[in-house]
């Protein structure tokens, strides 16, 4: 699962990677996250609007799920440093070295 906050392509936005356990299905955790948007008062004007929140769904296990509502593993996730950095903190065995010599060139920094 991933969470932005404030993003827009010119801003700065706060990025975080977290592993949750849970009973749910992918689709019906995808309806919560898109929930938990909502209740923070996301809107969807345009594609990459500037949002205060935007939570997706990274990976499900080693599920592969191809739908027109969800994609796992989320299909833009390997070319984010802000994703793959956090993620390898959590999960080093996901991120192999060279995925995060492909993003170097990607300014991020640790709050
Ligand atoms: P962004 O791609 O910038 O996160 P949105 O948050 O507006 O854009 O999501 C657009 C749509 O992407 C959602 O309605 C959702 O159905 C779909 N989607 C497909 N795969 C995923 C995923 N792995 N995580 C979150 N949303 C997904
Ligand atoms: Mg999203």
């Amino acid at each position: 699962m991933e969470m932005l906050s404030g993003y827009a392509p010119c801003d700065d936005y706060i990025n975080a990677v977290v592993e949750v356990k849970t009973g749910l299905t992918a689709p019906d955790l995808l309806q919560h996250l898109q929930q938990l948007e909502m209740i923070a008062g996301r809107q969807r004007p345009y594609i990459n609007a500037p949002r205060n929140l935007d939570l997706d769904l990274l990976l499900y296990g080693n599920g592969h799920i191809e739908s027109s509502m969800l994609t796992v593993p989320h299909p833009r996730m390997w070319q984010r440093a802000f994703v793959l950095v956090p993620l390898a903190e959590i999960a080093p065995g996901l991120v192999a070295p060279d995925m995060l010599d492909a993003v170097k060139s990607q300014v991020i920094s640790r709050l």
